[in-house]
């Protein structure tokens, strides 16, 4: 089988070997098998070579919800979207803000999946792990799994660590936690800092992301991604200041690039607006084959006939033409198999 068929952006060639573990016995069996092995779920973050995977590709299948107070244990192949929705219902709040993003619950620690303010490092208090390297089922503190923006230690390490469970423990609230985005707050009509009704944040979100083509849709070409390409850069103060002296001598002195401090000196800037300051627009690509999203400029989409090769070659020449402009080197979020960057 072709893992297009089981990534979100229909890319990559044939797998060697797929078989699917829907117990965590078969998981654990799969792996001792040795490598080479790739671990897919969702498929939404994953940008595989268009040579395929030589070896075996592991479907994680697992379900299993079990609720004690508010505290969640789910299996690492239950699907994200659909748990959000029923923390919700439930009136659970913490996660309210990941609603619409695409894939597995046991994906979620690996880039410490976040969006509008929120990310699961925040609710997450144990990742049950199969630590490939010690061949040991163990749960990992919070400490362990070394949480920072868009990456952890599984990321950091891939290979070592797959997945079994997650444990997240929610606060029984009918009001979310408090809103830390703007575009979302402007959405629900709250101050910055402000709570809304769970639900309320829940269907803001929703929307927000549709017109970003950023919730899976089959009839939107728009959503056949992996999401944002590229994570926001995040630069210590003297790359920032030199940042700051290209864009005024670039765009002229009214013009500052947007700052969020990270509370350490460094600051993180957003990718998106680089991208578009070193010219390059929605839609810019290749119409049938791939392209920047017309809906969103870190999204890089397939609009049919592409390739991995053509993906990757895309992202490189923004990837350059940033760097040409502002002197800032912009890092792939999505994991590529058999590419480096
Ligand atoms: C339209 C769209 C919107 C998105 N929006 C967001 C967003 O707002 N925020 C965000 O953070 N991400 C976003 N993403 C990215 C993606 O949805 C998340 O990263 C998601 O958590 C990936 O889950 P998955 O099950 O599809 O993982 P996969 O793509 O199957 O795998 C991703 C990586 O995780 C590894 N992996 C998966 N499961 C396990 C496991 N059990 N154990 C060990 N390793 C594992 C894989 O080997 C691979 O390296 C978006 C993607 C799309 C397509």
């Amino acid at each position: 089988m072709r893992l297009s068929e089981l990534t979100t952006l229909r890319l990559g060639g044939p797998a060697e070997r797929l078989v699917e573990a829907s117990t965590e016995d078969e998981v654990v069996e799969v792996v001792r098998k040795g490598e080479p092995l790739l671990v897919l779920a969702g498929g939404s973050n994953l940008v595989v070579a268009d040579e395929g995977f030589p070896g075996t590709v592991m479907r994680i299948a697992t379900r299993g919800v079990a609720r004690d107070g508010t505290t969640l244990e789910v299996a690492a192949g239950e699907s994200w979207d659909p748990l959000v929705a029923a923390c919700v219902a439930d009136g659970l709040a913490g996660v309210e803000c990941l609603a619409g993003i695409p894939g597995s619950v046991g994906a979620t620690p690996i880039q410490n999946v976040g969006a509008y303010g929120q990310e699961v490092a925040e609710t997450i208090v144990g990742v049950r792990v199969l630590d490939r390297a010690r061949d040991t089922v163990q749960e990992l503190a919070p400490a362990a799994c070394g949480f920072t923006y868009r990456s952890s230690a599984f990321k950091r390490e891939p290979g070592r660590w797959v997945v079994l469970a997650v444990r997240f423990a929610l606060h029984a609230s009918g009001l979310s936690a408090p809103i830390r985005y703007a575009e979302l707050a402007r959405a629900l009509d709250v101050e910055l800092g402000e709570r809304a009704p769970l639900a309320q944040v829940r269907d803001a979100v929703l929307a927000l992301r549709r017109r970003k083509g950023m919730v899976l849709d089959p009839s939107d070409r728009d959503t056949v991604s992996a999401g944002s390409f590229f994570t926001n850069p995040i630069l210590d103060a003297g790359a920032f200041a030199a940042l700051r002296a290209r864009v005024t001598d670039r765009l002229g002195p009214d013009v500052q690039p947007p700052s969020w401090p990270e509370g350490d000196g460094r600051v993180k800037t957003s990718a998106a607006w680089l991208i578009e300051r070193a010219g390059f627009h929605r839609g810019h690509g290749d119409p049938d084959g791939i392209a920047i999203s017309t809906k969103h400029t870190l999204a890089l989409t397939n609009r049919g006939a592409g390739t991995t090769a053509q993906l990757l070659a895309l992202a490189r020449e923004i990837a350059a033409g940033v760097h040409d402009a502002f002197g800032v080197d912009l890092a792939p979020e999505p994991v590529l198999v058999g590419h480096e960057w």
